[in-house]
């Protein structure tokens, strides 16, 4: 099953691995075995790792012929040519990338990525069949402002103003409050909900997009503790998952949680 099939199997929750830069190749050997064995036969969840590039290889051929499905977590916004250190598109084909992160803040921050730049390669993962998991969020001074709204709206028009709201269709977006990243301290599903809902107006405007949904994932210290009540919320179709995914316990329980959260 291809991407696009799997999303439009739309009562399915994702919980998606993001890596970072960690792992090497003993660990990450041990991890996807554990990951296969306690994972490929969830029926409700589709499990996505995003992985460190050198990795792709190796993600590949331990996942290929399982039910889970792999990515990375940045593209390049150009088609190939000489952009030393930037990876492309085509690049991730040829490993069977069906997934790829895209604007996550570690990165936004630490390497000043515009909004205008993430868009542009949001549209190039779209292109080449790759889809895209476009993170957004706003920070704690935000937060503490009340322009938390104003700001993941101001992310989303960067790529409605460029490609029209139907360009997410089939995507993945991922509400990831730059403040629960990687703290411990999660979005209450209070809060939670209230990002959700104002996401999900935005972007299932039209028939065509309601047809074709847009999933919304929650991220940021999703962990076995909080993964159920999460899940549940509406609109919350699942999660990005950092810290939690590098134990192979606590991601499969994060993983039955979206089992369990269905129906
Ligand atoms: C992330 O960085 O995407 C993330 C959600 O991290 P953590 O789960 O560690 O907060």
């Amino acid at each position: 099953m291809n991407n696009v099939a799997r999303m439009k199997k739309t009562a399915k929750k994702f919980v998606i691995a993001n890596w970072k830069m960690h792992g090497n190749l003993e660990q990450n050997q041990s991890l996807l075995t554990h990951y296969v064995n306690q994972l490929n036969s969830l029926k409700q969840t589709q499990v996505v790792v995003c992985v460190p590039y050198p990795y792709l290889s190796q993600v590949q051929s331990v996942l290929e012929h399982t039910d889970l499905a792999w990515g990375a977590q940045n593209l390049a916004k150009n088609l190939n040519g000489p952009f030393t250190g930037e990876v492309s598109a085509e690049m991730l084909k040829d490993f069977g990338c069906e997934y790829v992160i895209l604007g996550h803040s570690e990165r936004a921050t630490a390497y000043c990525e515009s909004d205008e730049n993430i868009a542009q390669k949001f549209m190039m993962a779209k292109q080449h069949g790759i889809t895209p998991i476009l993170c957004v969020g706003e920070t704690l001074i935000e937060r503490e402002a009340g322009v938390m709204e104003l700001k993941v709206g101001k992310q989303l028009d960067t790529i409605i103003d460029l490609y029209g709201v139907d360009v997410f269709n089939d995507a993945i977006v991922s509400y990831e409050p730059i403040w629960a990243i990687g703290t411990g301290l999660a979005a209450s599903p209070l809060q939670a909900q209230a990002m959700h809902q104002f996401i999900f107006d935005k972007l299932t405007q039209s028939k065509e997009a309601q047809k074709n949904r847009v999933k919304i994932l929650y991220g940021g210290s999703v962990n076995p503790q909080n993964a159920l009540q999460l899940f549940k919320v509406e609109n919350i179709d699942g999660g990005l998952v950092g810290k939690c995914s590098l134990s192979a316990p606590a991601f499969e329980d994060i993983c039955q949680a979206a089992e369990l959260s269905v129906g």
